[in-house]
């Protein structure tokens, strides 16, 4: 039993009374049902309270097991506290990959899939689509399992944290891959916004960065190619001639490796090699989806208030992605565009700030359930068609809302 300690920006101190890391399935279940408030927590990479409980917090970083591959369908079935950081050259020594990842490699997978965490790429759901089964413990420490095709799996995986403790999940793999990374300097916002579907379809994997210091200017488009790179001179765009940073000026060294060199998928997917701290630290982040036909108002409206949102940021992110069936998935229902926010670490400054974001965006916005946002309870249920199933599923695998935490009595689930 020890310290629950705070989430990886430090801008949480977890309120749990204890933390305790079982090392078995059946140890979890016990753990459960004698307390009366619990959750689990991944590897803390969220910036808000999701991941914190006034009773047990869980942490799956001792749980035994290995992966177990099943050839024939190409299905892996991986324990619970797994990061995809060590699930990928494990993959990658048996031939196999996944179709997308992450900014970073160092966040578990079911606290990545339960936000529903997600890379960049128009044709690629978020990581939550790539799972095929769900094991958990949960509200009342049975043992539940679903797959793609049943009733609930469509509520399972984007689960909030709020169903259970997830204990392992499969997920799709497909043959292992080499791929190129290219970050491109000197584009316009309004050739790329122009051109907007023109540039995603450049590459399997397209982020926009910039810092809005010049409303003008996107600083950086990082493409990842499996075929050749694009030639994005269409939206004056070139080559950078050196590695690059997503924030400018910054040491390059804990970033994949650039200008077009192939490699291996886990090595150029991610942004951040699993060897360094990701990302600046010293951070927050915030992200907010919109359907694909919404993007371009939402980044104008989000341009339109750089004289507020410069000065509280480090970059800002632009990432597309497939939309899914998933109830509580922010891309449910829609191909989708993340604007994402790596905010200065001020609370206070950044708080103040989103509502005055969220009021500008399109209506149909809805926010990364591991960031910073301020709407709450009706103004997000209105966003999913699904929410009152995700509230009966929750009431049934739940019945004693030993899950329940803060941040759900701020959602209203
Ligand atoms: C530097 C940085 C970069 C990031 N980049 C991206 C990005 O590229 N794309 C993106 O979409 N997001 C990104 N994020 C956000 C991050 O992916 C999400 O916050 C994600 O949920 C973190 O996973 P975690 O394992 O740290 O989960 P935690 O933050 O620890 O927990 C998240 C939720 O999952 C639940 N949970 C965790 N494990 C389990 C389990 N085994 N069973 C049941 N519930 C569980 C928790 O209770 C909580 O509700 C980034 C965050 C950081 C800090």
């Amino acid at each position: 039993m020890s310290d629950p300690g705070t989430n990886w920006a430090g801008n949480v101190a977890y309120r749990a009374e204890r933390l305790v890391r079982p090392t078995t399935v059946e140890e979890i279940a016990g753990i459960v049902t004698a307390s009366a408030s619990v959750r689990v927590v991944g590897s803390r990479h969220s910036f808000s309270d999701i991941a914190d409980t006034t009773g047990t917090m869980i942490s799956l970083a001792d749980l035994g097991g290995e992966p177990e591959l099943d050839a024939a369908r190409g299905v892996v079935r991986v324990p619970g506290g797994w990061r995809y950081g060590d699930l990928a050259p494990w993959l990658q020594e048996r031939g196999r990959a996944l179709s997308n990842l992450a900014s970073l490699p160092h966040i578990s997978i079911a606290g990545a899939v339960a936000t529903g965490t997600h890379g960049s790429g128009e044709r690629l759901g978020s990581l939550a689509t790539q799972v095929r089964a769900v094991e958990s413990i949960d509200g009342t420490g049975a043992p539940v399992r679903v797959e793609r095709g049943d009733p609930d799996f469509a509520g399972s995986v984007v689960s909030l944290g709020a169903l259970g403790v997830v204990t392992a999940v499969e997920l799709d793999t497909e043959p292992a891959y080499e791929l190129s990374q290219t970050v491109y300097e000197g584009a316009h916002w309004d050739d790329v916004l122009a051109r907007f579907d023109e540039v995603q379809r450049g590459g399997d994997s397209v982020s926009l960065f910039t810092t809005w210091r010049d409303r003008d200017l996107v600083d950086q488009i990082w493409v990842k190619c499996r075929r050749d790179a694009p030639d994005l001179s269409v939206v004056g765009a070139r080559p950078a001639d050196g590695p690059r940073h997503p924030l400018p000026g910054i040491d390059p060294a804990p970033c994949t490796p650039q200008q077009g060199s192939r490699g291996p998928w886990f090595e150029r997917v991610p942004h951040f090699r699993m060897a360094f701290t990701p990302s600046a630290g010293e951070e927050l982040q915030t992200e907010y989806l919109v359907p694909r036909s919404d993007a371009v108002a939402a980044i104008d409206a989000v341009r339109a208030l750089t004289p507020v949102i410069a000065p509280l940021l480090q970059v800002c992110e632009v990432r597309t992605m497939a939309g899914d069936d998933l109830w509580l998935s922010p891309a449910s229902g829609t191909d989708a565009v993340g604007i994402h926010f790596t905010w200065r670490l001020d609370v206070a400054g950044v708080s103040a700030l989103l509502p005055t974001i969220e009021a500008a965006l399109p209506a149909t916005m809805r926010p990364h359930w591991g960031k910073l946002f301020a709407l709450s309870g009706a103004d997000l249920a209105a966003r999913y068609p699904h929410w009152d199933d995700a509230v009966a599923l929750r009431e049934r695998r739940d019945p004693d809302r030993r899950f329940h935490n803060a941040a759900m009595a701020r959602f209203g689930l």
